[in-house]
C-alpha cells in the first residue's frame, strides 16, 4: 500500500521514547484502545489504591481517614497534580464536581466580575453541557443576560465590548480543531471580556498553556485523558490573580474558610478551594489521584510529538487506503490546528463503527455520522494506526457493517 508499509510503523515503534509508558496501564489484550478521549482506559495502581482506600482507609480507618489519609484535601492534592499539565501554578487548580457544574460556577463568577455585561459567547456546536449549563445561566440571572454563538473561526473577531465572558473549547470534540489559546485569549481580554477555557479534550493530550496565555479561568474532565475512571471527578482552574476576589454561586461548605468551624454565615477560602462545593466522592478522587501518576516523569513535548505522529500517521493512511468508500476527513490537516483525535464521516457511520469495536479496534460514533478515533501517545503505536486503517478498510471493503446486528442502537453511544 503505497508508502507506509506495516513494517515501517513497527520500526517507528520500536525507536518510540513514550513506549515504555504503555505498561502503565491495564489494557485487555487483543483491542486498539481509541477511544480514551471518552473513557481513559484503566491506569496501573489505580485498582489497588481503590481497594486500600476501601478496606484500609474506609473500612479500618473510618472517620479518621479525613485526617489520617488527608482525604480533606485530595481536591487540592489532585488539582495541583493536574497543574503542571495545563501550564498553572499548583495552587490555582483544584478537583470538584463534574466539567458540567463547573462550568455554571466560573460562568457565574466572571459574570459577577463584569457588571454591566450579560453576553457570554462561544460557538454553536461546542460540546452540548457547555452550551446547555449557558443557556441554564443565562435564562436563571434573567434581565438581557443571553449566551451568543458564533462559528469558531469567527470568534476573535464577533468579540466586542458587550461581550462579558468567553466560554470556548479549547480542542473540539468532534473536529479535534485545537484554537490558539494566547491570541484568543488576548482578543477577548483587549475587549474587556474573560475567557473560560474548556480543556477537557486538552487536558493529558496536548500541552496546555494556560498562564502563558493569561488566562482567566478553566475547567475540564477527569474521565478522558487523564484516565480517572467513570464519572470521575473535574478540575477547575482560576487564574492566581483573580483567586482573592472571585465569587462563585454554590457557596457549599468546602468552599467556607472554616469548614468545621461550623458557624452560620458564609466566609470564601482565601484560596481555590472557594471552588469547592460540599463533601468530594473519595473513592472516585483516590481513583483520579492514582490515575494521574501515569504522567509522573511524562514529557508533554514528547506527547505532542508522537500525538502528532499518530494523528498525522491515521490521516495519511486514511487518504490512500479508503478512496471510494465516501470517507471524508472532519478534522483539520494542519497538525498545528488539531488535538490529540481524529474524526471521519461516513453516510453508516453508527454501523461502521459497530463493526470496528467488533473487531477489536475501539473508537466510537457521534451523531450525525461521525466515527471519531482518539490518539492516546502512552499507550498506542504507529503500529495501531495501521492496523486499525486496515481493519477499516476491510469492513468497508466487504460491507461487512451491513450485518443487522451493527444497526442496533444502544442508549449510549
Ligand atoms: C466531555 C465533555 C464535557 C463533560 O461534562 P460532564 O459534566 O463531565 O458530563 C464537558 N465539556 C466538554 C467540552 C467535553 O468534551
Amino acid at each position: 500500500m503505497n508508502d507506509i508499509s506495516l513494517k515501517w510503523c513497527t520500526e517507528q515503534d520500536i525507536a518510540d521514547p513514550l513506549k515504555q509508558y504503555r505498561n502503565r496501564f491495564d489494557l485487555p489484550e487483543g483491542i486498539i484502545y481509541m477511544d480514551g478521549n471518552s473513557l481513559g482506559p484503566l491506569p496501573i495502581g489505580v485498582a489497588d489504591r481503590v481497594a486500600h482506600v476501601v478496606s484500609e482507609e474506609w473500612r479500618s480507618n473510618l472517620v479518621k481517614s479525613w485526617n489520617s489519609a488527608d482525604w480533606i484535601n485530595l481536591p487540592t492534592r489532585v488539582g495541583a497534580k493536574i497543574a503542571p499539565l495545563i501550564g498553572a501554578k499548583p495552587h490555582e487548580v483544584v478537583m470538584a464536581d463534574s466539567t458540567s457544574v463547573n462550568l455554571f460556577k466560573v460562568a457565574a463568577a466572571a459574570l459577577k466580575m463584569r457588571p454591566g455585561h450579560c453576553e457570554i459567547l462561544s460557538e454553536p456546536g461546542n460540546f452540548p453541557t457547555d452550551l446547555y449549563m449557558m443557556q441554564g445561566l443565562a435564562a436563571f440571572l434573567g434581565n438581557d443576560c443571553h449566551l451568543k454563538t458564533v462559528d469558531r473561526a469567527d470568534i476573535a473577531a464577533a468579540i466586542t465590548q458587550d461581550t462579558a465572558v468567553v466560554l470556548l473549547t479549547q480542542v473540539h470534540y468532534v473536529s479535534a480543531d485545537m484554537m490558539d489559546m494566547k491570541a484568543i485569549t488576548r482578543a477577548a481580554h483587549d475587549k474587556g471580556a474573560l475567557i473560560i477555557w474548556d480543556l477537557s479534550h486538552s487536558a493529558g493530550a496536548v500541552p496546555v498553556v494556560l498562564n502563558e496565555s493569561n488566562a482567566d479561568f478553566a475547567v475540564g474532565c477527569g474521565y478522558k485523558y487523564l484516565n480517572g475512571g467513570p464519572g470521575a471527578p473535574a478540575f477547575i482552574f482560576v487564574a492566581e490573580r483573580h483567586l482573592k476576589s472571585v465569587q462563585q454561586p454554590l457557596t457549599g461548605w468546602f468552599g467556607h474558610s472554616d469548614p468545621f468551624g461550623f458557624v452560620d454565615d458564609y466566609l470564601p477560602s482565601d484560596g481555590i478551594k472557594r471552588m469547592l462545593v460540599g463533601t468530594p466522592g473519595i473513592l472516585a478522587a483516590s481513583a483520579l489521584d492514582s490515575a494521574l501518576d501515569a504522567f509522573n516523569g511524562v514529557d508533554m513535548a514528547l506527547v505532542r510529538h508522537k500525538s502528532v505522529a499518530l494523528t498525522d500517521l491515521f490521516i495519511r493512511l486514511v487518504e490512500s487506503r479508503l478512496v471510494g468508500y465516501g470517507v471524508e476527513l472532519a478534522t483539520p490537516k494542519d497538525s498545528a490546528r488539531r488535538g490529540s483525535h481524529v474524526s471521519l464521516t461516513h453516510e453508516n457511520a453508527f454501523a461502521v463503527m459497530q463493526a470496528l469495536i467488533e473487531r477489536g479496534v475501539i473508537g466510537d460514533f457521534r451523531a450525525p455520522n461521525f466515527l471519531r478515533f482518539g490518539m492516546t501517545p502512552l499507550y498506542l503505536g504507529f503500529e495501531d494506526m495501521y492496523r486499525a486503517v486496515d481493519t477499516l478498510a476491510d469492513i468497508l471493503n466487504t460491507e461487512q457493517w451491513h450485518e443487522e446486528r451493527f444497526s442496533k442502537k444502544s442508549a449510549v453511544t
